[in-house]
């Protein structure tokens, strides 16, 4: 089995070689990420400059792309072999309910589906002081449950796990995406040299404590495993718009 290992912050995440340690066993693992931190890069794709790629050790690969260029490269050639499943993470920060639009962690995964593999993405709850040691392990275990069960095609799990000890971890919930409330704000300033730049902040958002949610059970204490399907067709919506006569006019 070849496993390809991936992220968006960067190819100097410990969490990579924390994976791939974890991973050892179940075959051939390779590390294919972006050369610098590429974090909320969403699903964007390189097309409009040539890309460089190094390999500063067997198996593993820095791109000057996205995480999406990663796994596009990584399941067309570059290596040597086709992998069987991709693991993307574990990302430094959470990515759960609305924020995985925004998420590379979670483009790279979903990636990883559209080229037909299982795929997973991994984030650690943490804005300080990261210990990737539970969030590894416990990829591992879902790693080995995903080879037996199998996964749907177009379908992601996507898993956020508490900053805690193991023996502070109180449980696994499956959950789904919950809902953060923005308090988005654009901050205007002026340069050194008088011209206005722009800065998107604003204070951190606050998110829904709705039952069965991603942020309430890490909240909580609990890792969210969120199985993510690829159809964003509404089909409610579309049943609706059939009657709307759209034209022609
Ligand atoms: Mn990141």
């Amino acid at each position: 089995m070849n496993i390809l290992v991936t992220n968006d912050d960067g190819i100097t995440s410990s969490a990579l070689y924390g994976l791939r340690e974890a991973l050892s066993g179940l075959g051939r693992i390779f590390i294919v990420a972006p050369d610098r931190d590429q974090s909320a890069t969403s699903h964007s794709l390189t097309l409009h400059r040539p890309m460089r790629i190094e390999n500063p050790e067997p198996d593993t690969y820095a791109i000057d792309g996205t995480p999406t260029d990663c796994v596009l490269v990584a399941t067309h050639g570059l290596l040597p072999e086709r992998p069987d499943l991709v693991v993307s993470g574990v990302n430094r920060g959470p990515n759960m309910g609305d924020d995985v639009f925004y998420s590379g962690t979670v483009a790279a995964a979903i990636e990883g589906a559209m080229q037909g593999l299982p795929a997973i993405a991994v984030s650690l709850v943490a804005s300080g002081l990261a210990d990737f040691t539970y969030a590894c392990a416990f990829t591992r275990r879902l790693v080995d449950i995903v080879r037996a069960q199998g996964l749907p095609e177009k379908s992601v799990l996507n898993v956020n796990v508490p900053n805690r000890p193991a023996a502070e971890i109180t449980g696994v919930e499956v959950t789904r995406l919950g809902r953060r409330v923005y308090d988005d704000a654009l901050i205007e300033r002026l340069d050194p040299r008088g011209r206005k730049y722009y800065w998107i902040g604003g204070d951190a958002p606050v998110w829904d404590p709705e039952p069965e949610s991603d942020f309430l059970a890490v909240h909580e204490g609990r890792v969210s495993v969120t199985p993510i399907h690829l159809s964003l067709t509404d089909e409610p919506l579309r049943r609706r718009l059939a009657e709307w006569r759209l034209g022609p006019a």
